[in-house]
């Protein structure tokens, strides 16, 4: 093994495609239209998104090209980074060889702009002239700003309003890139509405701000609804992370036994570990994928799989997956991104089929090993992304206790520069380990439909 520490590639290897895994798993669960309980047609589904995504939603090709022009853009930050954490090895003492790959050097700083540039890029080309969308911490909601403004569009954002309150830099920088946006629940839709008159200090959730976004755009045929995480097509494009992790660890002469990432949605999992699922698939690969989720939404430890919205006001298909209620509202943990209630039907399938494991961390954990591994590496990692790194400290200790050596990939979601108040109030010992209550759990798992009754 030679001393390297930074694994680059040229921007000649920028994949050419996006990797599609609802190839590899063969029959799905369709998407239901929940008024009729059969699937969705397409053309429901193009009331709010662009058809080309709806295509890309529905399609078991094994892969889809990316766009000449997308591909450009994607030239400014990719390929990311990969690092060897030799000075993280050995503060834990550990034989483990512990890799990063790490998207924070995207422009808005996370994963997010990997799906964000086609999603503006196919919303255009299908004459739309703005984009509507929720956000959760504020990552989406910066890379649709950001996306939108390359390409001439306007964008709209609601954002989960406990982050929007928590996260003011957030707003500031999607406004800087000239988007709108609004903490949810807000008065500007029906859905909105309703909340704020049941509880007029809701702090919102991200089934909420779907729901607010999702009637934006059918109310403007102009306006192109998108989704920063969960769906397929999205799983797809953030393939881009693994395609270049496989040819990084090529170049470290090293193959991952474990490869780690956060899991709010899933698309930062799906996107680093779905090339190797393949690999393991197609050429019986031995490794271990993990998703790291906090247990103040433990969707995929604690969910049911089953038919589900993904918004609270129920105006989304239904999807098979994970998920702990669509009414479900987890307590205000400052990973925001983590905060969804329903995982992707993809994932699930691949925890559903023991292709993938999950782990549930709690926050406080999650933050020391963030700190431990800015102190040992330089980069604070965002708290969703300090998820990966608590679950990848875990196995490096454990391969501390049994003497044996493993590699272990991290993916490293993004940076945390916009998160530091959650890290202060870590720092100072204030930040709480909020677990929901059972009857939380047992109030949003009440709401899952009973698909008999559609
Ligand atoms: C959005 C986000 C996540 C969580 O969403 P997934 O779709 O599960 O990846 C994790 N890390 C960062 C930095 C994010 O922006």
């Amino acid at each position: 093994m030679n001393e390297r520490v930074k694994y680059t590639l040229s921007e000649d290897d920028i994949p050419h495609s996006w990797l599609n895994i609802a190839a590899d798993f063969g029959a799905a669960a369709p998407i239901l239209d929940p008024a009729t309980g059969e699937p969705v047609s397409l053309a429901e589904l193009a009331k709010s998104m662009a058809e080309p995504l709806i295509e890309q939603e529905l399609s078991t090709e094994p892969e889809f090209e990316i766009p000449g022009p997308v591909r450009d853009i994607y030239r400014q930050w990719r390929p990311t980074p990969m690092y060897r954490a030799r000075r993280l090895e050995r503060v834990l003492d550990t034989p483990a060889r512990i890799y990063y790959k790490y998207e924070g050097v995207a422009p808005s700083g996370s994963l997010k702009p990997n799906s964000a540039v086609p999603q503006a890029y196919y919303n255009k080309q299908a004459g739309r002239t703005g984009l509507v969308t929720e956000t959760g911490a504020g990552q989406w909601g910066t890379a649709i700003a950001s996306a939108a403004a390359m390409f001439g569009m306007t964008a709209k954002v609601f954002m989960v309003g406990v982050s929007f309150r928590q996260k003011p830099y957030r707003r500031a920088l999607m406004e800087s890139y000239g988007a709108v946006c609004s903490a949810s629940p807000s008065p500007e839709t029906a859905a909105g509405r309703a909340i704020l008159a049941e509880d007029p200090d809701h702090p919102g959730s991200l089934g909420i701000a779907k729901s607010e976004a999702m009637e934006v755009a059918w109310s403007n045929p102009e306006l192109g609804y998108t989704r920063g995480s969960s769906l397929n097509h999205v799983c797809a494009h953030q393939t881009v992370i693994g395609q270049e992790a496989i040819a990084q660890m090529a170049l470290a002469e090293d193959y991952p036994d474990i490869v780690v990432g956060p899991c709010g949605g899933g698309s930062t999992l799906a996107g680093m570990c779905f090339p190797f699922l393949r690999d393991k698939l197609r050429n019986g690969r031995d490794i271990r994928l993990i998703a790291a989720e906090p247990v103040a939404c433990p969707t995929l430890t604690r969910g049911r799989i089953a038919y589900d919205h993904s918004d609270a006001a129920r105006l989304t298909p239904l999807s098979r997956m994970h998920t702990l209620g669509h009414r479900f509202v987890p307590p205000p943990v400052h990973a925001g991104g983590l905060r969804a209630h329903d995982s992707s039907p993809l994932i699930s399938q691949a925890v559903e089929n023991g292709l993938m494991e999950a782990v549930a961390l709690r926050q406080v954990a999650v933050f020391e090993a963030g700190i431990t591994f800015a102190r040992a590496e330089g980069i604070l990692p965002a708290p969703e992304s300090s998820h990966a790194v608590r679950a990848a400290i875990d196995e490096a200790l454990r391969c501390r206790e049994e003497g044996r050596s493993k590699a272990i990939l991290i993916a490293l979601s993004g940076h945390g520069h916009f998160d530091l108040a959650a890290y202060e109030k870590y720092l100072n010992g204030t930040l709480p380990d909020d677990e929901p209550s059972e009857e939380v759990f047992q109030q949003g798992l009440d709401s899952i439909p009973q698909l008999a009754t559609l």
